[in-house]
C-alpha cells in the first residue's frame, strides 16, 4: 500500500495497531510524517571494511569482512563461551559469544563470506569482538551496501516491542519503501534552495535517515537546521513588522527642556561610545511614531541608569510622564537616590512609590502623579496598583526584565491614556547575540558592550578549603582598611531548610574569626520577613556592618560601592551567569575589588570549567556564551519560562552562522514582501499562517 506523509503509522507494513499505539504514545508520532521527524542522533560508519590487521584500537567499532571458522565451545558455568575465528587476507580476530549459541551456530553454519560489525577488544595474542552483528554476504543476500547507518534513541518500553534502534531503523526504512518521494511536499521556495544549494525536502529526509555520503548528510543537516531557524526568524521578523505597523506610538520629536538642559549642564560624565550608540537607538525609536519595545542589555556596571534617565527626560521634554520600575524595594530606593542626586540641580522632582509609602504621603504622591505635576516616578510593583494613575504616561523603563511577567505589563498598560507608552526593558544578564535573536527576535535589542573608563576589573581567585585561613586574614586586612565584604551561600531550591542550616553553620564558623564586637555582621536569607531583610540590608548599605552573609537574595542590583570582596561559598554549585551577577556586586568603587570562589577539591568537569571561565574573564557576554555552550539554551536565565527554544536539530552555540543567515534572509524577505503575497513566497506564507498562534512576542 502506498503511504502518504499524513497516513497513520499503523499503515506502515509490519507495524499494525498494537505497535502503532506504542509509537503514538512513546514518540508522539501519529503519522508517517511525524515518524520521519524522529531523527537519528548519530550514525555508524559502515561505509567501508577495515582489513582485520588494521583494526587495532581498543574500544573502537569496526566493520570487517571475512570467513568464519567452525565455532568451539569452552569453559563451564559462568565462564562458558563460544568462540570462532574471523579471517581475511590481512589477519585474524576472535569472535566471542556468551549466550544464544544455537542461533549463532545456525547463522554461521554455511561457510561463506560474512560481514561483521562490533567493538574491538584488544588482547595479548589476538584481538576479539564480543557479540558482533553478523550477516552473510552471498548472491541471494548481497547484504547491506556500504553506508552510514542511523542510530535512533530508544527506551526500554520501545525496545520490548522491537523498537530498539535497529527496529526503528527497519520501520523508517519501510516507510521509504512505501512512500512516493514525488509526493513529498517541499517546504522551502525554489529560490532559497538554490541560494544555499540545499537538496529538495524529499532527498533531504531520505538522506538524514539513510545517508548516501557524508557530504550529502552534512548538507541535509544544514538544510534541516536552517529550516528550523529560518521559520522561527521569519515569524519573529514578520511579527515585529506587523507590530510596528499596527501599534502606533507617541511621537516624541522635540529636543527640549528638561532633556536639553540636563545634557548641556548637568551630565556628571561623558557617555561612553557604547552608551552614545544605545541612546541614539532609543531616541530614534521615541521619535519614530511607532511604539518602542526595546531591550537594553548591558553588563553590571555598564551604565544603564543614566541611559534610562535620559530617555525619561526625553519623554518629559515631550510632555509625557515616565516611570522606572525595579523588582525590589532596595533597588527602587537605590534608583530613587541615584536619580534624585543626578537631578538635584536640574529642578526636576522625582517620586518614589513602594509599599512602604503610606497614608497622606502616598495620597499626595498619587495626586501629583495624576495631576501631571510629577514627571518622573520610581517604584516597585506598587506602581501597578489600581490607585496609581498618570496624567500622560509616555515611557516605562523596566529594570531586570526576568522578574516581570506579561500580566504585570498588561497592568501597566492599563495606566495609559489610549495610546501605549514606550517600553524600555533593561537587563544585566547578558545574553549571547544568537540567543537574544531567538528569544527576543521580535524586539529591538540594544547592547552596551563597554564599561565606563577607569574601572579596576575585579580580580577573581579560586580558593579551596585549605586556604580558608588565608582568606579570613585577607578579609580582616580589607575590613581594617574600611572595606566591606559579602559572603554568599548557595540556594538549594529543593530544600530551603538545608540551605539555611548551611548558612547557619557558615555563620557560626565565621564568628570564631570575626567576633561581635568588634565586628558587625548582617545576615540575610529568604526566610526573613521582608521588613527584617530590609533592615539588615540597610545596616550593610550604611556601613553599620562590615560583613554581609547572605543567600543569593543579593544577586540583583544592590549597590554598595564600599564593598570590595565577594566570597562565594560552594561556588561549584552556582551557574555561570549567577556567579557573574554576584561578582558584579563588587568593583563598584574606586578600590581594587576581589571575588573569591571557594570550592571543594573535587569538582565535576562542568564545575571546573565554570570556575576557570570566571577566573579567566570579566566579560559578561563571553561568560554567557560559555554558559550557552555548557548548558544549552533551555537553562539560561530568562529563557526558562519562554518555552520558545525547543530546537530539534539546530544548536544555538554551534550553528550561529546558520542562524545569522536565516535572520538576514528573513529580514530581506519581509522588507520586500511584508505580507508574503508574492507567489514565490507562497510556501512561506502557508507555513506562517499554520504556525501563527505560536507564543511569540513576550512584551506587550
Ligand atoms: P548598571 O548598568 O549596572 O545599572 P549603573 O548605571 O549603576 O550600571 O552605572 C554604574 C556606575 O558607573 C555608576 O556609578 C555610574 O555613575 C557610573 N557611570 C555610568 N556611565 C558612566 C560614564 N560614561 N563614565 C563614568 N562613569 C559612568
Ligand atoms: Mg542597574
Amino acid at each position: 500500500m502506498a503511504l502518504r506523509l499524513d497516513s497513520p503509522v499503523e499503515y506502515i507494513k509490519g507495524v499494525g495497531p498494537q505497535r502503532g499505539a506504542l509509537l503514538r504514545e512513546a514518540l508522539s508520532a501519529n503519522t508517517v510524517g511525524a515518524l520521519l521527524d524522529y531523527l537519528p542522533f548519530r550514525y555508524i560508519d559502515k561505509t567501508r571494511y577495515t582489513p582485520i590487521a588494521q583494526a587495532t584500537q581498543d574500544g573502537q567499532y569496526y566493520q570487517l569482512k571475512g570467513q568464519i571458522s567452525i565455532p568451539v565451545q569452552s569453559g563451564y558455568g559462568r565462564a562458558k563461551r563460544l568462540t570462532a575465528q574471523l579471517e581475511d587476507e590481512s589477519g585474524a580476530m576472535e569472535l566471542v559469544w556468551f549466550q544464544n549459541y544455537q542461533w549463532i551456530l545456525d547463522k554461521i553454519a554455511t561457510p561463506q563470506e560474512f560481514v561483521v560489525f562490533g567493538r574491538l577488544k584488544k588482547g595479548n595474542f589476538i584481538n576479539s569482538m564480543a557479540h558482533p552483528e553478523i550477516s552473510a554476504l552471498n548472491a541471494e543476500n548481497p547484504g547491506q551496501s556500504l553506508r552510514w547507518e542511523p542510530v535512533y534513541s530508544s527506551n526500554e518500553k520501545l525496545s520490548q516491542k522491537g523498537f530498539d534502534s535497529k527496529g526503528l531503523r527497519k520501520v523508517i526504512f519501510q516507510i521509504f519503501q512505501q512512500l512516493d518521494l514525488g509526493t513529498f511536499p517541499e517546504t522551502l521556495p525554489q529560490y532559497i534552495l538554490e541560494k544555499f544549494k540545499f537538496p529538495a525536502r524529499a532527498e533531504c529526509m531520505l538522506n538524514i535517515h539513510f545517508p548516501k555520503s557524508e557530504q550529502l548528510l552534512a548538507l541535509c543537516r544544514q538544510r534541516l537546521k536552517f529550516e528550523e531557524l529560518f521559520f522561527m526568524q521569519l515569524l519573529m521578523v514578520r511579527n515585529m513588522y506587523l507590530r510596528k505597523k499596527r501599534t502606533k506610538g507617541i511621537p516624541m520629536t522635540l529636543l527640549g527642556h528638561p532633556y536639553k538642559e540636563f545634557i548641556e549642564n548637568q551630565m556628571p560624565f561623558t557617555l561612553t561610545t557604547a552608551q552614545e550608540k544605545v541612546l541614539k537607538e532609543i531616541l530614534t525609536d521615541l521619535q519614530s511614531g511607532s511604539q518602542m519595545n526595546r531591550l537594553l542589555q548591558g553588563d553590571v556596571g555598564s551604565g544603564k541608569t543614566i541611559i534610562a534617565l535620559l530617555a525619561m527626560l526625553w519623554a518629559n521634554a515631550n510632555a509625557h510622564q515616565a516611570c522606572i520600575m525595579a523588582p525590589t524595594e532596595v533597588l527602587a530606593q537605590q534608583h530613587f537616590q541615584t536619580l534624585s542626586s543626578l537631578l538635584q540641580n536640574a529642578g526636576i522632582s522625582c517620586g518614589l512609590l513602594t509599599s512602604n509609602v503610606k497614608g497622606s504621603e502616598r495620597q499626595q504622591l498619587l495626586a501629583r502623579l495624576q495631576s501631571g505635576e510629577l514627571s518622573l516616578i520610581v517604584g516597585t510593583h506598587a506602581l501597578l496598583e489600581e490607585g496609581v494613575q498618570f496624567k500622560k504616561f509616555g515611557l516605562a523603563v523596566i529594570d531586570e526584565q526576568h522578574r516581570f511577567g506579561v500580566e504585570q505589563r498588561a497592568r501597566l498598560w492599563a495606566k495609559s491614556y489610549g495610546i501605549l507608552p514606550h517600553v524600555l526593558v533593561m537587563t544585566a544578564t547578558p545574553i549571547p547575540r544568537t540567543l537574544a535573536m531567538s528569544i527576543y527576535g521580535d524586539l529591538d535589542v540594544s547592547v552596551i558592550d563597554q564599561l565606563p573608563p577607569n574601572r579596576k576589573p575585579v580580580k577573581t581567585l579560586h580558593f579551596s578549603e585549605a586556604l580558608r585561613g588565608k582568606l579570613y586574614e585577607f578579609m580582616k586586612q580589607q575590613i581594617a582598611e574600611g572595606r566591606q565584604v559579602y559572603i554568599v551561600f548557595p540556594l538549594i531550591e529543593e530544600s530551603e531548610k538545608l540551605d539555611i542550616e548551611n548558612l547557619d553553620m557558615g555563620y557560626e564558623k565565621l564568628l570564631e574569626y570575626f567576633p561581635i564586637p568588634p565586628y558587625q555582621i548582617s545576615v540575610v536569607h529568604g526566610k526573613l520577613r521582608p521588613r527584617d531583610k530590609e533592615m539588615e540590608m540597610q545596616r550593610f548599605i550604611h556601613h553599620k556592618t562590615q560583613i554581609m552573609v547572605a543567600t543569593t537574595v543579593i544577586e540583583v542590583g544592590v549597590n554598595v560601592p564600599n564593598a570590595s570582596i565577594m566570597v562565594i561559598e560552594n561556588a561549584e554549585r552556582f551557574g555561570l551567569s549567577q556567579l557573574h551577577q554576584l561578582r558584579g556586586r563588587v568593583g563598584r568603587g574606586a578600590d581594587q575589588s576581589y571575588c573569591v570562589l571557594m570550592t571543594s577539591n573535587q569538582m565535576s568537569q562542568d564545575a571546573q570549567e565554570r570556575i576557570s571561565t570566571m577566573c579567566r574573564t570579566n566579560d559578561g557576554f563571553e561568560i554567557a556564551e560559555a554558559d550557552l555552550k555548557l548548558r544549552g539554551p533551555g537553562d539560561l536565565e530568562g529563557t526558562r519560562q519562554s518555552g520558545l527554544l525547543e530546537l530539534k536539530v539546530a544548536d544555538l552555540h554551534e550553528d550561529q552562522p546558520i542562524l545569522l543567515a536565516a535572520r538576514k534572509l528573513s529580514e530581506a524577505i519581509i522588507r520586500r514582501d511584508p505580507d508574503l503575497t508574492h507567489p514565490l513566497n507562497k510556501l512561506l506564507k502557508d507555513r506562517l499562517d499554520e504556525d501563527s498562534g505560536a507564543p511569540i512576542g513576550r512584551i506587550a
